[in-house]
């Protein structure tokens, strides 16, 4: 039923941005496989919960295409495949292109890790009868959210004589899980009026782990003292142990498809696996290119990229450099040519809370994969802004291949904001533009994205690495 356009209409065709659902502009084997490839995203998620389980995820995947440990001072040839493991926590893999390095690389960076609560380094103690566990929670949480929900426990602790145990309770069907608790509404009376921002605050975020005591003798601390008794048998610990240590409290429910329609999928730590997955896909499906494709999967992103294995940190500037240096060329000459996906999330609209987005520049699910040309807040502080000329070379890039793709800003001007990775990379003298999944319920225990952005995301790695 296709009518003539008038000439406003068809003027409007040409000269105007016209934003639509990709439910309407994808055939029906596109969404089919949007569906296909978030069925193994699913499983990412729930097999790499924390940035070191991540790491490992990626490593085992890019072992079993090929990928094989970066030696230094290799001359590495067209197709060869590498990945650089940084402490079990970042990772890095390369494809060698056909084109020498000092054309630099088209590098894609995602991080793996996500907002949490962490264990104290002395976190187990008993109170009236109950054993709990105090946490610092890490990253930009609403502390409130963590209350009243099945957590389990990741992480690693490692003893004294160099041991690392590894640790992974409240996931399998019979595990037990563990929660922070709340204040029932009827006593509530005085924390109501507490912000929202101090519903719960930060020292009580604290973890129920027990209830029963040790028998013998009824020493004090009985229930905490059967708690490590437990913990030693199942993991030869003592108290001590606890201070080296990394354990993470994460929800212990699994990724799910949303909505009757199966479009969407909640899950925990979509902020940023929805990018750091598809990232890697790339990176394992891309065929010999001609630049150098490299994917970054870092850690420390949600503290503000500190730390030996935040992108703040030299790893990135090194890897690169030693890339660079059996063929006789400096990292820096690498790095000013270099082209960067930063990998990362952005807001998605809200119907519920419209007043903190501008309806014109924000993003929406469904509407493809995201490009954010700036971040910040407060005037732009604190980022990496596009430059044009950068901007018009990824928009056309994803037009050409068909890759489905809006923009968006984080919320309205004056509303808050926030970063990324890119001010880091940029700074490193790299062309840097955001591009990602839009997400509803950031940094909430239980994050929504749609499945069609989640794939747009992946196919616009891919014609990245392939262009
Ligand atoms: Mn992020
Ligand atoms: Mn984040």
């Amino acid at each position: 039923m296709s009518k003539e356009k008038n000439a406003a209409e068809q003027l409007k065709e040409e000269l105007l941005i016209e934003r639509k659902n990709g439910g309407f502009l994808l055939e029906d084997s596109e969404i089919a496989e949007a569906d296909a490839f978030c069925e193994e995203y699913k499983r990412f998620l729930d097999a790499a919960k924390t940035e070191r389980e991540a790491a490992s995820y990626a490593i085992r995947l890019a072992e079993q295409n090929g990928f094989v440990p970066f030696e230094r001072g290799k001359r590495y040839q067209a197709g060869d495949k590498v990945y650089y493991n940084n402490r079990g926590k970042a990772v890095i893999l390369a494809v060698y292109g056909t084109e020498p390095l000092e054309n630099g690389v088209m590098l894609a960076a995602a991080h793996i890790d996500s907002p949490r609560l962490d264990l104290k380094p002395r976190p187990l103690y008993e109170d009236n009868g109950l054993a709990l566990f105090k946490t610092h929670y890490y990253g930009g949480i609403k502390k409130y959210q963590w209350t009243a929900i099945p957590l389990a426990l990741h992480g690693v602790i490692c003893k004294k004589d160099g041991e690392k145990v590894t640790v992974t309770i409240g996931e399998a069907e019979d595990d037990p899980v563990f929660c922070v608790n709340d204040l029932l509404p009827h006593l509530a009376t005085d924390q109501m009026k507490r912000t929202l921002n101090e519903g719960i605050k930060g020292e009580e975020l604290n973890i129920l782990i027990g209830s029963r005591p040790f028998k013998q003798d009824e020493p004090s601390e009985a229930v905490k003292l059967n708690i490590m008794k437990l913990l030693h048998e199942k993991y030869g610990i003592t108290e001590y142990d606890f201070l080296s240590a990394e354990l993470e409290a994460v929800p212990a429910y699994h990724a799910k498809d949303l909505g009757f329609d199966r479009s969407m999928i909640g899950a925990y730590g979509h902020d940023d696996r929805v990018c750091a997955y598809p990232a890697l896909m790339a990176a394992i499906n891309c065929k010999t290119p001609k630049k150098t494709a490299v994917t970054i999967l870092t850690d420390k992103e949600e503290t503000g990229s500190d730390g030996n294995t935040g992108l703040n940190s030299s790893y990135l500037k090194y890897f690169i450099a030693d890339m660079a240096e059996p063929f006789g060329v400096a990292g820096r000459t690498v790095l000013s040519h270099t082209k960067c996906l930063s990998a990362d999330v952005n807001a998605a609209f809200d119907p519920t809370f419209p007043e903190v987005m501008e309806r014109n520049n924000c993003a929406y699910l469904n509407y493809g994969v995201v490009i954010t040309k700036y971040t910040g807040a407060r005037g732009k502080s604190g980022t990496s802004d596009a430059s044009a000329e950068f901007a018009s070379e990824i928009r056309s890039l994803l037009d050409s291949k068909k890759v489905l793709w809006q923009h968006g800003e984080l919320g309205k001007v004056d509303q808050g904001g926030g970063g990324t990775v890119a001010a880091y990379i940029a700074n490193l003298n790299v062309d840097v533009i955001d591009l990602g999944v839009p997400v509803l319920s950031m940094h909430a225990p239980f994050e929504v994205v749609s499945k069609i952005d989640v794939y747009m995301a992946y196919r616009a790695f891919y014609e990245f690495f392939s262009a």
